[in-house]
């Protein structure tokens, strides 16, 4: 797989379908997958149990516009965004055909379940090996863990909002081995039907930052991470342009 590196992090250049294709090589194999979106990478930079756990992974995916940015700023090429959740429900409709099991790991108490359900009209077949909601305290950690392996997935969608579920995914890859992991954020709650995804255009428009913005105004301080990374990307490459030592 080719990948670029984006000060620090590789980020694979796929598009959706040679994603799936990869989560699809991973099944039986083990490992975890990462979805980053330049508030990740930011925090990637002063965080470094994230960026460890970033360059640990079998790859990332750039799940934001603001990764395909930051790649073109660096002259590099993304064929596009591969959305976390995407590429989750693609796998699924995999998963229902071959009938390996998935768990769901993550969100408030009862979004797991409901997600499930809805997941399971969805993609008839599908096995749901088990689910956890995403607020288990630190001691409880490995109980969790153990459960999960006794389930045995073949994948688990781990989406206890970042860091928290790279460094989970980090720590625990080997333990849940062959299980592919896989980091998703928020996507629970929008496959419970309890949050809702930014509007295609928006998406397209590289816009989806906006639209969690103004539907989780509480984020502002996040958000503001987007142009911090961009300016990073910037400097970083002006660097390189006036001291090509660097
Ligand atoms: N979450 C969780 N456990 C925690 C903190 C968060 O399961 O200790 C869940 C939360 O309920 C939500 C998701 O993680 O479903 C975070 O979603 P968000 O969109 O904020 O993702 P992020 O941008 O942090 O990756």
């Amino acid at each position: 797989m080719d990948r670029i590196d984006l000060l620090g992090i590789p980020v694979g250049v796929l598009d959706l379908d040679q994603a799936v294709a990869a989560v699809q090589g991973l099944l039986g194999v083990g490992g975890y997958v990462c979805t980053p979106n330049a508030e990740m990478l930011e925090a990637a930079q002063r965080h470094p149990g994230l960026r460890a756990a970033l360059r640990g992974s079998a790859f990332n995916v750039a799940d934001g516009f603001g990764v395909v940015l930051a790649a073109r700023l660096l002259g590099q090429t993304l064929p596009g965004r591969v959305p976390g959740i995407d590429l989750f429900t693609a796998v699924l409709a995999r998963l229902a055909q071959s009938g390996q099991p998935v768990y769901l790991l993550g969100a408030r108490p009862g979004i797991a379940s409901r997600a499930a359900d809805r997941i399971t009209d969805e993609h008839p077949g599908l096995n749901i090996a088990g689910h956890h909601h995403g607020y288990f305290p630190a001691w409880a950690e490995a109980e969790v863990v153990q459960a999960i392996g006794h389930s045995r997935p073949a994948l688990v969608a781990v989406a206890l909002g970042s860091p928290k579920q790279e460094l989970f995914m980090a720590k625990w890859a080997v333990d849940l081995s062959p299980a592919v992991l896989i980091g998703l954020g928020g996507s629970l709650d929008i496959l419970a039907g309890e949050a809702s995804r930014a509007p295609p255009l928006l998406g397209r428009l590289g816009l989806e930052w906006a639209y969690r913005l103004a539907s989780q105004p509480t984020r502002w301080r996040r958000t503001l991470a987007l142009p911090a990374f961009l300016g990073r990307v910037i400097q970083v490459r002006w660097r390189s342009r006036h001291d090509p030592d660097q």
